[in-house]
């Protein structure tokens, strides 16, 4: 069976966030890391898998040595909801004690995942301890999610590209599309 381009994809809606201003907004963001982080070098930790493409950007775009680290986390739930239970697939390899840790999250939808990443990290003794989103959702947290940087605000609908996906495709789309289904 032929694979249909993505261009050609009737799943897939409207563009959220062109290239273009990803990379704009994404640009930024590691200028403010790089002014903040002044003198140091901050750990950056990226949740896979949707964040790698962000991760991957952001690293770019800050002038400090960073160092990076990733984890899996899978969260229980359907496809497009997470449950808030959240298990770890892959753990750090670095030693977070006395680091300044960024934790770097493709999307924060309930707040639900980030909120039990937090609790986790905090108990390994950073130094401090900051998150940066390229995604927020807006008023679906039900307490403030506290997140330093965030790239863009959102409606609540699902999105892809960029690194987030449905069933592991889409991931490979330059910007940011509404999901609509099949
Ligand atoms: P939360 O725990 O904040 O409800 O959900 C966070 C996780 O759910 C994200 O890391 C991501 O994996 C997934 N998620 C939430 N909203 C979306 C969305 O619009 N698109 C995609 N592809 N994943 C999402």
């Amino acid at each position: 069976m032929a694979v249909r381009s993505q261009e050609q994809d009737d799943a897939l809606g409207d563009v959220v966030v062109p290239e273009d201003e990803l990379q704009d907004r994404v640009k930024a963001i590691g200028k403010e890391i790089t002014a903040d982080y002044e003198g140091r070098a901050p750990l950056l930790v990226g949740v896979l898998k949707g964040a790698f493409m962000f991760m991957s950007d952001l690293a770019r775009a800050i002038d400090l040595p960073v160092e990076f680290d990733f984890m899996a986390v899978s969260s229980y739930g359907s496809a497009t909801r997470t449950s808030g239970v959240v298990r770890i697939i892959k753990d750090l390899d670095i030693d977070l004690e006395g680091r300044d840790v960024i934790i770097v999250e493709d999307i924060v939808d309930s707040g639900l995942t980030l909120a039990y990443l937090r609790r986790n990290l905090e108990h390994r003794n950073p130094a401090s301890l900051e998150v940066c989103a390229l995604l927020l959702k807006d008023g679906l947290q039900k307490s403030d999610p506290d997140i330093r940087y965030v790239g863009f605000h959102l409606p609540a609908d699902f999105v892809v590209g960029y690194g987030l996906d449905v069933g592991e495709k889409y991931r490979n789309l330059p910007s940011l599309v509404r999901y609509v289904g099949s």
